[in-house]
């Protein structure tokens, strides 16, 4: 039987190139031809997110081209970038990851609170589409991590759910009864959720994507081994 994996995107594989490649030079690019202060320009997005997150709007506080035309300004989408400029963004060990697990059966979902539109570009660009059987992001399914319906989404029970953030991927999977397999190689953690995240604890831990890499094949090398993944909440 397919044994089928949630994986997150930005802060796990990729270092968030829909902020790296599009959003951060947008924001100088307008802040220069409007006469704004990119700084402030950056918090008064970031606050309206913050806003609508709370108000439970989890796919408005994702849609950086609706704020920003709340303001006014025209944020584009992403169009297709250079494969290179990508490529510089790939968390070491991602590719031998992907690989690796696809080679050995396991099913990958990728779980993101990025729009769809924000992230297709950059996993066109890599040749990374067809590595996932499946995608979750708030824009397809309307809910976004910590909300359990989020790893629900993926139609399949998940043997694990590898992620950065304490409070989305941890926490969120935590709540939909998915091992929990946190990455510490990025994580900037914010303690957005009203549940005191930092009472909730990852069932694994692992330092760097060869680390996740080498304990996901040894997981479902070892019968049963997934099924005792899950660990008591603290
Ligand atoms: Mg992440």
């Amino acid at each position: 039987m397919a044994v089928w994996v949630g994986i997150d995107l930005d802060g796990t594989l990729l270092d968030h190139p829909y902020w790296h490649l599009h959003l951060s030079p947008w924001l100088t690019r307008t802040a220069r031809r409007h006469g704004l202060d990119r700084t402030a320009l950056w918090q008064r997005l970031q606050a309206e997110s913050r806003r609508r997150w709370r108000a439970g709007d989890w796919l408005g506080a994702m849609d950086w081209a609706a704020m920003a035309a709340g303001l006014g300004l025209h944020l584009p989408d992403p169009g297709r970038p250079p494969a290179g400029a990508v490529s510089r963004l790939v968390m070491p060990g991602a590719d031998r990851l992907l690989l690796h697990w696809t080679a050995r059966g396991l099913r990958l979902v990728l779980v993101s609170n990025g729009l769809w539109r924000n992230q297709r570009p950059y996993l066109e660009a890599l040749g990374w589409l067809e590595v996932f059987a499946g995608v979750v992001t708030p824009d397809r399914t309307g809910v976004a991590k910590p909300d359990p319906r989020a790893f629900a989404a993926a139609g399949r029970p998940l043997a694990w759910h590898l992620g950065d953030q304490l409070y989305q991927d941890v926490l969120g999977a935590r709540r939909a009864g998915v091992p929990a397999m946190q990455i510490l190689h990025l994580v900037q953690d914010a303690p957005l959720d009203p549940l005191a995240p930092q009472r909730v604890a990852p069932d694994l831990t692992v330092e760097d994507l060869e680390q996740a890499r080498v304990l996901g094949l040894l997981l479902v090398a070892r019968a049963g081994a997934v099924r005792r993944l899950r660990v008591p909440c603290p």
